[in-house]
């Protein structure tokens, strides 16, 4: 029987464990044995393993975390490592990794295929959707809608006390989150990476934008979404400078963790089962060092080093609406 490894590594995403039970159930399937390494690549070189059947996995997609559990492993950037994860693939029988994780973790893949010989397969689960090659992400969709159901909540507030809010959202150095959850929550203002690269937004504009923004509507919520890492000390720092140099009373909220808790939406769990079948099916077909990924409906499979060395852009209509269709401000009057 051929025996297969799976792990879960770097930052955890909703979807991870239906992705899991997914591989699982594809393998058996095929007549496939799996065997799990825990914590990520820590357990891959602790040799921290249990084999996985589908009873194990039957009653996991619903929940967020993954039951193999993930961890981050800084030494397995070392040559040593690599080589002892490969001892321990061989030793064990192994002849193929899935490696279900983000960009990061697919370096990890790429790092180890230099002293593995065993096939390496990507199955990209990270909240930020900041892979290249593939439409989306696992646990891209769950975060979307965690960030929309708090922007609504805070519109509730905000609304009420005719206040300035800043809800700053995950995203690692990519605004997917922030924009999508922006849009679906009918944000007024987004501070994304990919829009301060261009035009860093000076506090100045930003004042300008919410006194203008009262004057076309009159009183009531102005509600900002702030990518993590867009501005120095966050959403706290930049409330607390918005009330001390302007005397605009406004309130941070940070998201957090929050972000990756909780039921996967319906998307993220047809996703991480397609994917993980698509995983397993690309190893039968002999692929290696491939993600696989989805692209306008159809599966696809794309180069491990394309996914982080290219970038998937921000849509440009989602960015076009919401800077002029749905922007209070028009152009003519913004300067
Ligand atoms: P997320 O973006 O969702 O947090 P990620 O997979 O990008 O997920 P990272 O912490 O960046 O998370 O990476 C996970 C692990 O991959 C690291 O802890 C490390 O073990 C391994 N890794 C990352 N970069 C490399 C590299 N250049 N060489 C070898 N291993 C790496």
């Amino acid at each position: 029987k051929q025996r297969i490894g799976v792990l879960t590594s770097g930052g955890d995403a909703p979807g991870m464990n239906a992705a899991l039970r997914a591989v699982v159930l594809a393998a058996e399937h095929y007549g496939m044995e799996v065997m799990a390494f825990r914590h990520g690549y820590e357990g891959l070189l602790n040799n921290e393993h249990v084999p996985l059947k589908s009873a194990d996995v039957l009653h996991v997609l619903q929940y967020s975390g993954t039951i193999i559990k993930s961890a981050r492993c800084p030494r397995f950037k070392e040559v040593e490592s690599a080589q002892l994860a490969a001892n321990n693939l061989d030793s064990l029988g192994i002849s193929a990794l899935v490696v279900i994780g983000g960009d990061g973790s697919f370096r990890g893949a790429h790092h180890l295929s230099q002293y593995w010989k065993g096939q390496i397969i990507g199955v990209p689960g990270t909240i930020d959707n900041d892979l290249y090659g593939t439409d989306a992400t696992i646990g891209y969709s769950t975060a979307v809608a965690i960030a929309m159901d708090a922007l609504d909540k805070i519109r509730d507030t905000a609304d009420a006390m005719d206040r300035v809010f800043i809800v700053e959202v995950m995203g690692r150095h990519a605004g997917f989150i922030g924009l999508k959850s922006a849009m679906a929550a009918g944000a007024e203002r987004m501070i994304l990476p990919e829009l301060q690269k261009d035009k860093p937004l000076t506090i100045a504009a930003l004042v300008k934008h919410i006194k203008r923004v009262e004057e076309v509507r009159g009183a009531g919520s102005y509600v900002m979404v702030l990518s993590e890492h867009q501005w120095p000390g966050g959403a706290v720092a930049l409330s607390e400078q918005l009330e001390a140099e302007y005397n605009m009373p406004c309130r941070p909220c940070l998201l957090g963790h929050i972000q990756r808790g909780g039921p996967p939406t319906p998307s993220d769990r047809v996703l991480a089962s397609e994917l993980g079948v698509h995983a397993v099916e690309l190893i039968l077909q002999g692929k290696t060092e491939v993600m696989a990924g989805i692209k306008a409906g159809e599966m696809v499979e794309v180069p491990l080093v394309d996914t982080w060395t290219k970038k998937n852009p921000l849509d440009a209509n989602l960015l076009r609406i919401q800077h002029e269709i749905f922007n209070p401000v028009k152009k003519s009057t913004r300067s």
